[in-house]
């Protein structure tokens, strides 16, 4: 691991770490690997194989989580020969087909160990690499992120978009990581308890998981070109990861908060046809001009009425927010840890002294710490 990346998504919340204790073979307390599955019955034998070998190698409690996401070939059928072989195995069967991210999300749901990792069933990725993410997990990191340093996908369709999309999100999210879209990827089951996956989100778990103050650290993976059959993904991602990444900019910012955008610009829109109006106002009633064939009479209506709905628009939002946030049972922060027990026994209102941040119960819990996505 020379080149490392590693950085802290948010500086309140990291403890520097030393790196002294690193143990050569990490070995977490228990181990889920993640696997989404569609349609991919050739690999799935030699993957298991490999995974097995190497969770072998780290002799924890550990367990494989294949998710057949609706694959119209044998991979359920070769996914149940290898259950009933190995008892490490788990395999959900999604209805249908729902996309990489729900199939994620089924797996993250089912996963029972203390330590997450996600790979690609197709072996692009290569479960030796477990090893390597564990160890810098055992540094302090909550995320570890694979990078595809040498990537064996092709240049212009895969490599080309990738790089941009990549540094797009790392300048608009702030996490800085060269590869979001390399699977394999190691969480800590406290990150991923406070995750919701929708849409395609899965590539931006790092970025969501960094709103909860995830520790993160990129180390370089292994990649190998893909065997049989063929991606699942095009060109046309990129223009979805753009989009998506405008939602998960909102969600990251703005989720307790949308008129703090909408309102903004609102108010700014507003502004400006207010002061045009009161211009002309003038010039008509000191000056005497003719409004009428004024194009600036029909822009300072337009600003004051776009100002008024976008203000109406992000109390709207306000409103749907508050809906979603209690519907979820959200704080709207996430506790690290709580030091001291305050006032132990109910009737006693000194102040305790001694906590941190005093441990919220339930949902009537102040919201005060920090916005959810
Ligand atoms: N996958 C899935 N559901 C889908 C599409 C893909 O579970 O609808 C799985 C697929 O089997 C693979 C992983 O997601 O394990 C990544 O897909 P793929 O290899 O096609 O993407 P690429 O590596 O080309 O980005
Ligand atoms: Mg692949």
């Amino acid at each position: 691991m020379i080149d490392t990346t590693a950085m802290s998504a948010n500086s309140s919340n990291s403890h520097e770490q030393s790196a002294e204790s690193v143990p050569a073979k990490a070995r977490p307390a228990s181990l889920s690997v993640v696997v989404p599955v569609f349609n991919e019955e050739e690999s799935l034998a030699p993957l298991h194989e490999q995974i097995s070998a190497t969770l072998e190698e780290i002799d924890c409690d550990a367990e494989i989580v294949f998710v057949d996401d609706g694959s119209s070939d044998r991979s359920r059928e070769i996914l149940s020969r290898l259950q009933r072989t190995d008892p490490r195995v788990k395999v959900v069967v999604l209805r249908r087909n729902f996309g990489q991210t729900a199939a994620t999300a089924a797996g993250f749901s089912f996963a029972r160990g203390d330590v997450i990792v996600v790979m690609d069933a197709d072996l692009q990725n290569d479960p030796a690499d477990i090893h390597t993410l564990l160890a810098k997990h055992a540094e302090g990191y909550d995320v570890v992120s694979g990078w595809r340093k040498h990537r064996k996908d092709p240049w212009l369709s895969r490599r080309l978009p990738s790089r941009i999309a990549n540094a797009l999100i790392s300048w608009v999210t702030g996490v800085h990581l060269h590869d979001y879209g390399c699977t394999l990827k190691l969480y800590t089951r406290e990150i991923i308890e406070n995750l919701q996956l929708y849409g395609e989100l899965h590539r931006f778990i790092p970025a969501l998981a960094s709103w909860s103050g995830a520790k993160m650290a990129e180390v370089p993976v292994n990649h190998r070109p893909r065997l049989f059959g063929k991606s699942n993904y095009g060109i046309a991602r990129t223009v979805r990861v753009i989009l998506d990444l405008v939602t998960v900019k909102f969600l990251l910012q703005y989720s307790t908060k949308p008129l703090h955008v909408f309102g903004l610009w609102g108010l700014l829109s507003g502004l400006a046809g207010l002061i045009l109006a009161a211009y002309l106002s003038v010039q008509k009633i000191f000056f005497g001009a003719h409004l009428a064939e004024r194009p600036a009479l029909m822009l300072a209506v337009l600003l004051m009425l776009g100002g008024l709905q976008l203000i109406t628009m992000g109390l709207l939002a306000e409103l749907q927010v508050r809906v979603m946030h209690e519907a979820r049972g959200t704080p709207g922060y996430v506790v690290k840890e709580v030091l001291g027990e305050g006032l132990a026994t109910d009737e006693d209102h000194d102040d305790a002294s001694t906590s941190d941040p005093v441990a919220p119960s339930g949902r009537d819990a102040p919201r005060e710490r920090r916005d959810a996505p």
